[in-house]
């Protein structure tokens, strides 16, 4: 099936310790040249056009970049000390302006997540394995995200009258939102975590794919009617990601 992705193709997978450095591949329909970019979850991140004509040599690219590299990496040693496994106390999902409190309570029943009276999320596990909570996060992140970010994108796509097959949410690695030649779209839930600007970005950005399943100029001159400011926000989404919590990726 053909998708039209804000970043596609993982090619490669590991992270930047040592020289010569681990790095990821990745082919994205947006980038128009090679770049190169570090996050502290992700590692360095060489993206390719899409379509490229000659091979990338990337042993030369890394040597010609070695002192940009070098100058970012402070981002991973920073990254690899943190623990990524930390239960975090409270969520902010900006997204729909709510906050929730995050509790983890030892009890001998069947490791449980339920919401409480004060938006309090109650972790319930016979020995607050960390791990297993992140899970029952991720689950209740995503039942979250199909409660608000559907119909949000239903109500956009009505005022617009840009109509979408199915929606449906997925924690993706590498792309906030996707829209199929079926016009089916797909949200990733850590949307919830991102200023609501961005997050309306996200949706009326696969929306515009309803008409253009690409990023070419009409694309953009669609979406720019639906969001002045689609560009501004389009560049802000490239950096907010590092602002995003570990746990969830
Ligand atoms: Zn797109």
């Amino acid at each position: 099936m053909l998708q039209c992705a804000m970043i596609t193709t993982i090619m490669e997978s590991s992270q930047v310790t040592i020289w010569p450095p681990l790095y990821t591949v990745k082919k994205s329909t947006r980038a128009k040249q090679v770049r190169l970019s570090i996050h502290p979850q992700k590692g360095l991140t060489i993206h390719l056009p899409q379509h490229t004509r000659r091979p990338v040599d990337i042993d030369a690219l890394l040597i010609e970049k070695k002192a940009w590299i070098l100058k970012h990496s402070a981002l991973l040693e920073q990254a690899s000390k943190k623990d990524p496994m930390s239960l975090p106390t409270s969520l902010l999902l900006s997204a729909i302006d709510e906050t929730w409190q995050v509790d983890h309570m030892q009890n001998c029943a069947k490791p449980t997540l339920f919401a409480a009276a004060g938006s309090r999320l109650v972790i319930m596990d016979k020995d607050l394995n960390i791990e297993r909570a992140i899970r029952l996060l991720h689950l209740w992140l995503k039942k979250k995200a199909v409660q608000q970010l559907i119909p949000w994108l239903t109500e956009l796509s009505l005022r617009h009258q840009l109509p979408f097959n199915n929606a449906a949410v997925r924690n993706q690695k590498t792309q906030w939102g996707s829209c199929s030649t079926s016009k089916n779209i797909q949200l990733n839930y850590k949307i919830l975590f991102l200023p609501k600007a961005l997050a309306e970005h996200i949706l009326l950005h696969e929306l515009s794919h309803i008409q253009h399943l690409n990023h070419s100029r009409a694309f953009w001159r669609l979406l720019s009617t639906l969001d002045p400011h689609c560009h501004e926000h389009n560049k802000a989404l490239k950096t907010i990601e590092s602002e995003l919590p570990a746990w969830l990726y």
